[in-house]
C-alpha cells in the first residue's frame, strides 16, 4: 500500500491521540463570566457617569446615538480593550452567505517623523466600509450603489477575541438596503415589540416594551482532523457523499446521554471556557442520538444577543476544535442513515415588567393574556406556514427534514393534551351570547391552567413547532443556520397576527362588547381558523403526509420551490407592512438563497465526480487487477479446466466490480452533462430547480454503486475512511 494512504495514516493518528489538557481560569464559572465583554460593569468603569447614562438610555429605547456620545463610548471602549491587551478592532457582521465576517484594523496610527498614536473615535465605532464586494447582495449593490457599510449595533455589546476589539454591526448598502441577517432581525424585533405591547395594554398598562427571547440548542458532529483531511467530500461539502452504512448504527441508541469521551470533554471544556469569557451563558452539554454527535445549549437571552452569541459560539467551536485536532461539522446531515443535526429555537416573549407572556399564570385575567399570545402564535404559523418553511430551507436541511428523527417539511404545531382539550372547550363554550353563570364558569377554567404541564415534559419530538410549557420550540431550524433568518420570520408573522388581533378586538369594543368577551370571542375565532395546523400525532409517519394533504397544509420537500414563498404577493405585503423587508430586499434574498442552493449542489456534484474518478475507481481497478492476476496465476498452475472451479469466486467478483465501475463511470459522465445543461439556464429559480431535479439525483445513484464497491474491494486498498471509522473511532 502506498505511504500516501490518508485513511491508514488517519487511523493510526486517531489511535495515538490523547486528550489535550485544559485549564479553566477558575473552578467558579462566575469568576470569569463575561470578562471579555464590554458589558454593563465595564461601561460603568470606563465611561463617565453621563456617557454611561446616555448610552444605557439609548440602548433601552433603541434611539440613535449622536456623534459626541459615540466619541465618548469609543474612547471608553478603547481604554477598556487596551487594558486587556487589545491592539486591533473590527466590525463584525453576518452577511447572507451564512458565516460571519470581520476586517481587522490597528488602533495604532503612525503620524510621521517617528510619532504615532493609538486612535479609535466615534466615527470608527459607528461606521466602516468593509471591502464587501465578495459578500452576496442579490443584485442590490450592482444596481444601485457599489459599496456597502457596516454600522454599530449598540444593542449587542462589543467583546474581545485574541487581542481584537470586536464590534457587532449591521451590514447595509449605501441606499439603506439590508445585506445581512441582523438588520431585518432588528426590524422584526421592533415590529413585534409594537404589536405585542399594544396587546398587553388590554391587561397591564404598565407594559412599555416586549422583547422576544431565544434559547437555541446547538447540535453538531465531531470528526478527527486526520479523517477530515482524508475525506475530500467532508472538507468541501461538510458531508460524506460516499460510505456504506456501518453494521452497527445508532440502533442501540447507547450514545444518547451516555458518557462523553475524554478528548471530546477536553474540547468542550475548552470552548465553554472561551464562551463563558465572552458572556455566552452555556449551561448544558450532552451526547446526541448519533455516535460522535453532541449538543450544547445556553440559558436563553434577549433575541438579538442570543443570535449573535450563536454565531460567535459556532466560530469559537470551530477554532477550538482545531486545537484539539478535530473538526466540528455543523452540517444538517453529514452522514446518510444516522441522525441529522438541528438547532432548536426556543422562542418566547418577555415584557419589561418581567412577565413571560407564554407562561400560564394564576388568575383568569393573566391567563386570557397567555391565551391571547399562545393562540395568536398558532394562528400566525397557520396563516404563514409557507414563509416559515422558506425560512428554514437550505440544501443541507433538505436532507434532514423528514429523515431519521427530524421533523418533516410540513409545518404543524404541537401543544399537548391539556391545551388541546382547553382549546376545544373554548371553541365549544365561548358564544356570542353567554349567561353570567357560564361566563364565570369559563373564566374559572381559564384561571386553572397549570403552570407545569406534565404531558409537555414528554414532548412530541416529531413536531416542527411545539409548545413546551412556557415557550414554543421551533425544531425545524438547521444546525448550520443563522437563527436570525427563521427568527425574523417568526417575529414578523406573529407581529402581523397580533396587529390583526388588536384591530378585531378593538372593533368589538367599539360596538360596546365588554373587554373580556371581546378578547375571548376573537381568541375563539382564531382557535377555529387555525385548527388545521394543530397536530398531536406522529409527524414522522406516512399517514400524516396524507392527513396534512387533506387539511391543505403544504409539504414542500425541496428548497428551490420552498423558496417561492419569498416572492409570493402576500409575503411581500406582509414584510413591507411590518417594515421588516422591502420588496427589493425580499427579492434579493430570494435570489441569494437560490444561488446558495445551486452552489451547494454544484460543489457536491463536482466533489462527487472527482472522488469517483480519483478514489473509488482506482481502488476498484487496483483490486480487480489483483483478482485478475490471481485467476491467471491459478490457471497457469492448475491448467484452465482445473482452475475453473478454484477461480469461480474471483471471476464473479471481477464481473460484479466491472458492472459497478461501469455504472459509476457512466453516471459521473451523465451528471457532468446534467450540470452543464443546468449551467446554461439563466433564470436563478429554474437553474436551482434543474440542480435539484436533474443533478442531485445522480449523487444518490453514484453513492449506491460506490458503496457496493466499498464492500467488494479489499479493505486494505480502500482509500476513504469508512463510516464505521468516522462514527465510532474517537
Ligand atoms: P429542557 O427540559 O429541554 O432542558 P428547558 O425549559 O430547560 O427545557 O429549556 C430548553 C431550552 O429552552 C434552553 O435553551 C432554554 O434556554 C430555553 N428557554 C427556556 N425558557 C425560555 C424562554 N422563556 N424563552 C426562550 N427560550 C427559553
Ligand atoms: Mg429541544
Amino acid at each position: 500500500m502506498s505511504t500516501l494512504n490518508l485513511r491508514a495514516k488517519a487511523l493510526s493518528d486517531v489511535m495515538g491521540r490523547l486528550p489535550k489538557e485544559v485549564h479553566p481560569p477558575s473552578s467558579r464559572i462566575s469568576d470569569y463570566f463575561g470578562v471579555n465583554v464590554f458589558n454593563d460593569g465595564a461601561m460603568r468603569m470606563f465611561l463617565t457617569v453621563d456617557a454611561y447614562r446616555a448610552l444605557r438610555a439609548a440602548i433601552d429605547s433603541g434611539e440613535s446615538i449622536d456623534r459626541r456620545l459615540a466619541d465618548q463610548v469609543a474612547s471608553g471602549m478603547k481604554e477598556w480593550a487596551a487594558s486587556k491587551g487589545a491592539t486591533h478592532y473590527t466590525h463584525w457582521f453576518q452577511p447572507l452567505n451564512g458565516s460571519s465576517a470581520e476586517k481587522h484594523d490597528a488602533f495604532f496610527e503612525p503620524l510621521g517623523e517617528g510619532h504615532s498614536i493609538e486612535r479609535f473615535d466615534g466615527g470608527m465605532l459607528v461606521q466602516q466600509e468593509p471591502d464587501a464586494s465578495s459578500f452576496p447582495s442579490g443584485g442590490i449593490r450592482n444596481t444601485f450603489e457599489a459599496r456597502g457599510y457596516s454600522a454599530w449595533d449598540p444593542g449587542s455589546p462589543a467583546f474581545l477575541i485574541h487581542g481584537t476589539l470586536v464590534i457587532p454591526t449591521i451590514f447595509i448598502s449605501y441606499t439603506g438596503e439590508a445585506l445581512d441577517f441582523k438588520t431585518p432581525l432588528l426590524r422584526s424585533i421592533r415590529a413585534l415589540d409594537e404589536a405585542a405591547t399594544a396587546v398587553c395594554q388590554y391587561f397591564d398598562r404598565n407594559v412599555r416594551k416586549v422583547t422576544p427571547t431565544l434559547g437555541w440548542e446547538q447540535e453538531y458532529f465531531l470528526i478527527d482532523e486526520s479523517f477530515y483531511y482524508a475525506r475530500p467530500d467532508i472538507m468541501a461539502a461538510g458531508r460524506a457523499l460516499f460510505g456504506h452504512g456501518p453494521a452497527r448504527g445508532q440502533q442501540l441508541e447507547d450514545h444518547y446521554f451516555g458518557s462523553i469521551p475524554d478528548r471530546t470533554q477536553a474540547f468542550m471544556r475548552d470552548f465553554e471556557t472561551e464562551a463563558i469569557r465572552l458572556g455566552i451563558p452555556l449551561k448544558t452539554r450532552h451526547n446526541e442520538v448519533a455516535p460522535n454527535q453532541f449538543e450544547c445549549a445556553p440559558m436563553f437571552e434577549e433575541m438579538n444577543l442570543a443570535v449573535d452569541h450563536n454565531m460567535l459560539l459556532m466560530d469559537v467551536m470551530e477554532k477550538t476544535a482545531r486545537k484539539h485536532d478535530m473538526r466540528v461539522l455543523f452540517h444538517e446531515k453529514p452522514y446518510v442513515g444516522v441522525n441529522g443535526s438541528g438547532k432548536h429555537n426556543n422562542w418566547s416573549l418577555a415584557t419589561d415588567t418581567g412577565v413571560n407572556l407564554l407562561r400560564p399564570a394564576r388568575t383568569p385575567k393573566e391567563n386570557i393574556q397567555f391565551l391571547a399570545f399562545f393562540v395568536n402564535t398558532i394562528a400566525a404559523v397557520h396563516a404563514h406556514a409557507d414563509v416559515l418553511r422558506a425560512s428554514i430551507a437550505s440544501a443541507n436541511n433538505d436532507h434532514r427534514l423528514g429523515a431519521n428523527e427530524a421533523p418533516p417539511a410540513i409545518m404543524s404545531v404541537f401543544i399537548g393534551d391539556y391545551l388541546t382539550r382547553l382549546l376545544d372547550d373554548l371553541e365549544r363554550n365561548i358564544k356570542a351570547r353567554m349567561s353570567p353563570a357560564s361566563k364565570t364558569e369559563l373564566k374559572l377554567d381559564i384561571g386553572r391552567i397549570p403552570r407545569v404541564m406534565l404531558d409537555n415534559t414528554d414532548r412530541n419530538r416529531t413536531s416542527p413547532f411545539a409548545f413546551t410549557g412556557n415557550k414554543f420550540e421551533f425544531r425545524a431550524v438547521g444546525s448550520s443556520a443563522n437563527c436570525g433568518g427563521p427568527m425574523t420570520v417568526l417575529n414578523t408573522i406573529v407581529a402581523a397576527q397580533l396587529k390583526e388581533f388588536k384591530q378585531e378586538v378593538d372593533a368589538l369594543l367599539s360596538q360596546g362588547v365588554k373587554k373580556d368577551e371581546a378578547l375571548l370571542r376573537t381568541i375563539r375565532a382564531l382557535i377555529v381558523r387555525s385548527k388545521p395546523v394543530r397536530f398531536e400525532g406522529n409527524a414522522y409517519g406516512e399517514e400524516w403526509k396524507q392527513e396534512a394533504e387533506r387539511r391543505k397544509l403544504a409539504n414542500i420537500p425541496d428548497t428551490p420551490k420552498a423558496l417561492d414563498a419569498w416572492s409570493d404577493k402576500a409575503t411581500i405585503r406582509l414584510f413591507s407592512e411590518m417594515g421588516v423587508l422591502s420588496p427589493k430586499e425580499l427579492e434579493a434574498r430570494h435570489e441569494i438563497e437560490l444561488h446558495n442552493y445551486t452552489l451547494k449542489i454544484q460543489i457536491e456534484s463536482r466533489v462527487c465526480a472527482d472522488m469517483a474518478t480519483n478514489h473509488v475507481l482506482p481502488a476498484a481497478v487496483h483490486y480487480q487487477n489483483r483478482l485478475i492476476d490471481n485467476v491467471k496465476g491459478l490457471q497457469d498452475v492448475l491448467g484452465r479446466e482445473e482452475a475453473a472451479k478454484a477461480t469461480a469466486t474471483q471471476v464473479d467478483l471481477i464481473k460484479r466490480i466491472s458492472q459497478h465501475i461501469e455504472e459509476v463511470r457512466s453516471l459521473s459522465i451523465a451528471m457532468i452533462q446534467a450540470r452543464k445543461a443546468a449551467n446554461t439556464i439563466t433564470d436563478g429559480r429554474e437553474r436551482a430547480i434543474a440542480y435539484c431535479d436533474k443533478v442531485k439525483p445522480f449523487l444518490e445513484r453514484i453513492r449506491y454503486h460506490a458503496n457496493k464497491l466499498e464492500v467488494l474491494v479489499d479493505d486494505e486498498l480502500w482509500p476513504l475512511p469508512k463510516m464505521r471509522e468516522l462514527l465510532f473511532t474517537r
